[in-house]
């Protein structure tokens, strides 16, 4: 259990995010839920949480794409619930297009919400959790990560960045009882996943099904989904005190994709 541990889950509203904030709550963790829209639904959320797991959960705003939004964060939390024990990295965003014709704009704002911000709410979080010598960093990287697919130039170098950056925060804390590692999903049916089904079903002409089959889980050897309470579970692992001495790795879900 993680009774009483606090926990900040970035892009928490939908998705991966959503469930590891559900997995995190299940343990007993108080939760703080963000996204950047501070809509009636997005405090619902932190509401509904909170009422299913009998734990304490906010939503508090910020923007992932901006530096001072994901540093305040770390610091809203900790003025709400005095400090913060686990960071989960999750918010991200994809864009596909071959290199040439990839938007500049895309680009930044994919490295800025895909792997900046992780590196600045880590900057803002580390201090507290060495304070209290124990914390639990655990970045959403992806498949990404570790491997290249065409036409993500953005996506798949920022998540190669994300993987690095967990190394590295891994190293500068071993021995002071926070660690950080990747959680690494293949493909996972969420609102960032439907968008793709959708934009490559209508590019190749093909149903739903056969675009999933043979286009989105085509690395994926499984041939299934890897769920979202699949991902919050590896991280609720990752956050437990059996995993004290895993640290700088990536875990990878994906139905067996990187293993090729
Ligand atoms: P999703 O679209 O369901 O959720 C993304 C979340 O990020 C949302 O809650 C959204 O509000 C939030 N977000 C987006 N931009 C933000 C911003 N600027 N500031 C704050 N929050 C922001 O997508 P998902 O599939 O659940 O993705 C979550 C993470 O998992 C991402 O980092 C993604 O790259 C990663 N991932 C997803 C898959 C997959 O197959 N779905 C696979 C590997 C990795």
């Amino acid at each position: 259990m993680l009774t009483g541990k606090i926990a900040i889950v970035t892009g928490s509203t939908s998705g991966i995010g959503l469930a590891t904030a559900e997995a995190l709550a299940a343990k007993g963790c108080t939760l703080v839920v963000n996204s950047y829209s501070d809509s009636q639904q997005d405090h619902a959320v932190a509401t509904q949480l909170a009422e299913k797991h009998g734990v304490e959960a906010v939503y508090i705003k910020a923007d992932m794409a901006k530096p001072d939004e994901c540093r305040d964060l770390i610091e809203k939390a900790v003025a709400r619930f005095g400090s913060v024990d686990v960071l989960v990295n999750n918010a991200g965003i994809q864009f596909v297009a071959p290199v040439e014709e990839f938007p500049a704009e895309r680009w930044d704002a994919i490295i800025a919400i895909n792997l900046s911000s992780a590196f600045h709410t880590t900057a803002a979080a580390i201090p507290h959790m060495k304070a209290s010598g124990w914390g639990r960093i655990v970045n959403i990287a992806s498949a990404h990560g570790l491997r290249a697919s065409p036409n993500k130039s953005a996506y798949v170098a920022a998540k190669h960045g994300v993987v690095g950056l967990t190394k590295t925060v891994a190293l500068e804390l071993a021995g002071q009882g926070v660690t950080c590692n990747a959680v690494c999903p293949g493909f996972v049916l969420t609102p960032l996943v439907e968008t793709q089904i959708e934009d490559r079903s209508r590019e190749a002409g093909l149903d739903r099904e056969t675009t999933i089959r043979d286009i989105i889980l085509a690395k994926q050897p499984s041939k299934q989904f890897a769920t979202v309470a699949e991902i919050g579970a590896a991280v609720a692992f990752l956050c437990s005190n059996d995993a004290a001495q895993i640290t700088g790795t990536t875990l990878s879900v994906d139905g067996g994709w990187t293993a090729q």
